[in-house]
Parts: C-alpha cells; sequence; structure tokens
C-alpha cells in the first residue's frame, strides 16, 4: 500500500520533471534500486509494474533473482565491483554501472558470456572519497576498450556529491550530459554512448531535467 503510494509520488514527480523540459516519460527508465530491502517488498515493486532492478552486492543480487520471477526483468548492478566477484555477477545481469578501471574491463571481458552494457562511472566534481574516473580521462579509457568484445560503453554513470545544493547538482548532471555527447558524436561502434544513469531519491528529478535516461530511485520508493 505504502510502496503504491510512493510510487506514485516519484511517477508524478519524474513526469512534471520530464513534462517541464519538453522529453517524453518514455525517454526515462525508472531503475528501482532494492538493495535495502527484502525479497517480499521486492516483488511488491514488481507487482506495481516496475522491470528495472538494481542491485549493488552480488548476494543481494543472486537472492532477488531467485525469488522473482525470471522471464521479465533487467537486472542492473550499480554497486563497486570487486574484480575477483565479477565472475559471480556479470553473467547475472543486463546492465553494469560501474565500469571505472581497465583491470575491472579486463576481467568483465573474460568472464562474460555475452556482451555487457556498460556505463562508464564519472566523478564529475573530482571528490576524492567517490569512484569513477575523472572526466577528462573518459576519452583515453574508451579508446583503450577496442579489443574488448564483451563490453559496450552504452553510457556514462554519475552519483551527484553528496550534501550539495540543487545549483551544484545540476551543473554535476548537465556536464555529464555534455560529456556523454562529445562521445556519442564520435559513433563509436562499441560506445555508442546514448545512456545517461544519474539522478536518486534526492536528485532524480534534477537528472530527468538535465537529460537522465536511466534514474536509481530507492528510498523515496521504499520509505514508511
Ligand atoms: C543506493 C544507490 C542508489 C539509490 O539511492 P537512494 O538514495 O536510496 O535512492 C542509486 N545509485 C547507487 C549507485 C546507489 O548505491
Amino acid at each position: 500500500m505504502k510502496i503504491s503510494k510512493n510510487l506514485e509520488a516519484v511517477e508524478s514527480t519524474l513526469c512534471q520533471a520530464i513534462n517541464t523540459v519538453g522529453r517524453k516519460r518514455s525517454d526515462v527508465t525508472l531503475i528501482a534500486v532494492t538493495k535495502a530491502v527484502s525479497n517480499e517488498v521486492t516483488k511488491e515493486i514488481y507487482d506495481l509494474g516496475i522491470r528495472h532492478l538494481a542491485e549493488n552486492r552480488p548476494e543481494g543480487l543472486q537472492a532477488k533473482k531467485t525469488y522473482l520471477p525470471d522471464n521479465d526483468i533487467k537486472w542492473h548492478y550499480i554497486g563497486n565491483l570487486q574484480t575477483r566477484k565479477v565472475k559471480q555477477v556479470i553473467n547475472e545481469i543486463d546492465y553494469f554501472h560501474a565500469l571505472d578501471r581497465i583491470s575491472l574491463a579486463k576481467e568483465i571481458e573474460k568472464r562474460a558470456e555475452h556482451t555487457i552494457n556498460c556505463f562508464l562511472e564519472v566523478n564529475v566534481t573530482g571528490e576524492e572519497s567517490k569512484h569513477g574516473i575523472n572526466p577528462s580521462e573518459i576519452e583515453a579509457f574508451i579508446d583503450s576498450l577496442q579489443d574488448y568484445s564483451k563490453i559496450k560503453i552504452i553510457g556514462l554513470m554519475t552519483m551527484a556529491p553528496i550534501d550539495a545544493d540543487e545549483a551544484t547538482i545540476r551543473k554535476a548532471f548537465s556536464t555529464l550530459y555534455q560529456l556523454k555527447n562529445t562521445i556519442q558524436v564520435k559513433g563509436i561502434s562499441y560506445a555508442p554512448c546514448t545512456e545517461l544513469s544519474m539522478g536518486m531519491s534526492n536528485d532524480y528529478q534534477i537528472a530527468a531535467e538535465e537529460g537522465a535516461t536511466f534514474v536509481r530511485v530507492g528510498t523515496a520508493l521504499f520509505k514508511d
């Protein structure tokens, strides 16, 4: 009951944001981040029609996958992934949002049984505590993936600075949008870079206004 109300509120905020800038609701995919909730609660959001789900730990992913229907869900992995855990995860997912180092790309190339849709994680604001590559490193990173047949860079991902004001968050998202465009126009076959994964419970509205194609929302959907 509560979750359906939360989902309605998120949908309404999302639609409003999207309308403001003249985009379409279908331009943005809502991913429910289920990392902090049980299998049963995850099933509730599934029953409300959400088909894109995200986890950030191999154990959580496995548990949810075992519990939920196995034919119509797109699974996203959003967390930092230790290289040694790649083999546990990579063939279980449809999207990987946290590619941030070549050693990880190497391990994915070695373990993946099909092409993996990857987001390059970018640390737009250069905070030391954060994962993600520096904006100035994106082009070289993508160049170095040329021979990785299993990796497709479908877009860029970022996390906004924590506790920043709206203007700062907006700036981070619009910067990522521009970075995405500079890659996209190159027309690289293995890096189409058409997608933008940005926006969480506190800032998905801003992200949708700034061009997000995937927003990753947990707390706002599952709060009491
Ligand atoms: C937890 C998490 C989210 C969702 O965060 P909420 O604030 O609960 O919406 C989104 N993206 C990543 C990478 C996360 O780790």
